[in-house]
């Protein structure tokens, strides 16, 4: 094409001046410096009490030590159902030679207050809970006994000792012994001990209030349809239900556009309502700035630290405005949560009375070098799995800008400021996140596929927990032969033989056939360029026109190779656009960033393109013959084979392999 482009419009190139014109971060400090100079400018003690009922008191935090007011149980209780009588009556008393004792006139049931002193020789019939009568002081079992009923009497096979059966007044629960700490936090077993006191409301930590706002022109709420170039606001949620299990009471306010009069507005009136203020977003240097712009007016002392030596995390902001901290986070989701949970959960739960969290850790081998930036500690999220001589960490790599790289790590681990890289085969501490992570019962790693959701899907309907990890075709091979996984869900064609997969089994690997997906040429439907043909004359009507853009796929891929042989060494525009799944070349095409790409049909009929088959592609599983006995390797051999199984698979328009 020859034809020139438009010029820019002023507006544009004002925006591009803006974007040039990055305002540095003035001073990078370190995580300790930041957390130093943040924290000596907030007060982090507990807020004040207020009263709940008992009812709303779960997961709040106790605010001041309860002392109970009455004894429980509150008199001396029987433990049984039998008879209350005097231990010493019962002296000698066997099957041979029975005691009988004279049955007063009351049935001690519960709720009823005994009237008749047990005197020697007699005694009181009594439920269990039932109030030990004056007199008594034992309880015999009704099995051991025997009904004289003209008289009325029992007859006793068996002496007790004082105190048999009995459940002394105070023995649960002395009056004026501390029940609970202030700062405790409340489940249902501390909510049971206040209602046997009898107390019906409790004095517990106010929540701190803390306002959570988004923005970005970009961000959209989740439920509304996405425009195109829209991105869900993601940060408002994970971050508000965060400050919950931080022990505060989020106050989401929203996603605001990119806006300074609007959000400066919004950002002042959330300090006036709340304890603190966390904004995610307009973080990043260039396109302006926007939220540390906003910050810097609100009021003193204003910025503390703007630029956190962190990754992730170094557009961090920390503020405070009077006495709030108003703390701004990176944009990126994984920054987000990750200095959020750095810098301001331990803020609010000191506030919320309760105790530090300590980082629960495990030791763990690092598979693979992981390169690191010089002068930043870095922290790196990892899934932790089980290897032949202890735990793996294997690193997510989907980076802070993915929701998923933190909310499905099992935990992280950090490298040095001063290291450029973590060494393969180091030993690391891992700090672990979320609920304490189960180890999954078999590990799959390589190239992921849609219908294997399937698979995994049917294995736990059998009870047995999977973790695939997306690595490449390449990168499960290398993983099987270091002992990381268990099983490698690969697709790579041997360009040599031209056929799938088998040239990947080495020593000691098992080859389990998977199934075959049709790749096809896939284009938006009603482009007239391919509508109604061939793959073949698709791809050379795409070859003849200059203006058609195509979609590559990464090297390394069992989808590069055969568009590598469609192309036979020609390289049209495009080609270099070289993304690493299915789905991105399909949503490429059909948001018109290309014309056409290589794909699978599900991914096509999903993103509703045209697809025009070209060959069919086999998706085989690599197995450690060593771990082929494990219960979880024997029960997804069995999903695989499976007639349910193979069904849905199909459904997803894969074609099982032959038994
Ligand atoms: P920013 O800090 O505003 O420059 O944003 C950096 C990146 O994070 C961009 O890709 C934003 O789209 C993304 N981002 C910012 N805020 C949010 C949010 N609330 N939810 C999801 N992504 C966000
Ligand atoms: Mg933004």
């Amino acid at each position: 094409m020859t034809s020139k482009p438009d010029r820019p419009s002023a507006a544009i190139l004002d925006a591009v001046r803006c974007a040039a014109r990055q305002e540095q971060f003035l001073e990078v400090v370190s995580a300790e410096e930041a957390r130093r100079r943040f924290e000596g400018c907030i007060d982090r003690s507990p807020l004040g009490g207020e009263t709940v009922p008992l009812n709303a008191a779960l997961s709040r935090v106790l605010a001041a030590d309860v002392i109970a007011p009455v004894d429980a149980p509150p008199f001396d209780r029987a433990n049984v159902d039998g008879f209350a009588v005097r231990a010493a009556d019962t002296a000698g008393s066997s099957d041979g030679a029975p005691k009988r004792l004279a049955l007063n006139a009351e049935v001690i049931a519960c709720g009823v207050a005994p009237v008749i002193e047990v005197r020697s020789g007699t005694a009181t019939a009594i439920a269990t809970g039932g109030v030990i009568p004056r007199g008594a002081d034992a309880v015999v079992m009704i099995e051991h006994t025997e009904l004289v009923e003209d008289v009325p009497a029992i007859e006793l096979r068996r002496a007790a000792v004082s105190g048999q059966f009995i459940s002394y007044a105070g023995s649960d629960i002395a009056r004026g012994e501390t029940l609970l700490r202030r700062g405790t936090r409340f489940g249902s077993r501390e909510i049971g001990m206040l209602a046997a006191c009898g107390l019906a409301d409790v004095s517990v930590v106010r929540r701190p209030r803390v306002a959570v706002l988004s923005t970005g022109d970009e961000l959209v709420e989740p439920g509304r349809p996405l425009p195109p170039a829209g991105v869900y606001d993601s940060n408002g949620a994970i971050l508000a239900a965060a400050i919950t299990e931080a022990g505060g009471e989020p106050v989401p306010l929203g996603a605001f556009p990119d806006q300074e009069v609007a959000l400066e507005l919004a950002m002042r009136t959330a300090l006036e309502a709340c304890d603190a203020v966390v904004l995610s977003g307009g973080t990043s240097k260039g396109a302006g700035d926007l939220s540390h712009r906003i910050v810097s007016r609100l009021g003193t002392p204003g910025i503390l630290v703007h630029g956190v030596a962190l990754k992730p995390g170094k557009p961090l902001c920390l503020a405070v405005i009077g006495d709030k901290p108003l703390i701004v986070l990176p944009g990126f989701p994984t920054s987000a949560i990750f200095t959020f949970h750095a810098f301001v959960a331990p803020l609010i739960r000191a506030r919320a009375g309760l105790a530090p969290e300590t980082a629960r850790t495990a030791a763990a081998r690092v598979p693979v070098r992981i390169a690191s930036e010089l002068g930043r500690e870095e922290f790196v999220l990892v899934s932790l799995v089980a290897g032949d001589d202890g735990a793996i960490a294997f690193p997510t790599g989907k980076g802070s800008g993915a929701v998923t790289a933190f909310s499905q790590a099992d935990g992280f681990l950090s490298i040095d400021p001063l290291a450029s890289a973590l060494d393969a085969g180091t030993k690391a501490d891992v700090t672990l996140i979320g609920e304490a992570a189960r180890a999954p019962d078999l590990v799959i790693m390589g190239s992921h596929d849609i219908a294997l959701d399937v698979v995994v899907g049917a294995l736990a309907e059998r009870g047995f927990s999977a973790r695939t990890i997306a690595v490449g075709s390449l990168g499960g091979v290398a993983a099987l032969g270091r002992g990381e996984c268990d099983l490698a869900p690969v697709h790579l064609v041997d360009p040599a033989t031209g056929i799938y997969n088998k040239h990947l089994l080495g020593p000691g690997l098992a080859f389990v056939p998977g199934w075959r997906r049709m790749q096809g040429f896939v284009y938006r439907p009603g482009d007239a360029r391919f509508d109604g043909l061939s793959a073949d004359a698709a791809l050379k009507a795409a070859l003849a026109d200059p203006a058609v853009l195509m979609v590559n796929r990464n090297a390394g891929s069992g989808t590069r190779v055969l568009v590598d042989g469609l192309l036979r060494g020609a390289r049209p525009a495009g080609y270099a656009n070289q993304p690493r799944s299915h789905n991105a070349v399909a949503a490429a095409v059909a948001q018109n960033r290309a014309d056409w790409g290589v794909a699978i049909a599900p991914v096509a009929r999903m993103y509703g393109l045209g697809f025009l088959p070209i060959a069919p592609e086999e998706y085989d599983f690599l197995l450690r013959e060593a771990r082929r006995d494990r219960p979880a390797v024997q029960a997804f051999l069995a999903a695989l084979r499976d007639e349910t199984t193979r069904r849905r698979i199909g459904a997803l328009g894969m074609e099982p392999a032959g038994e």
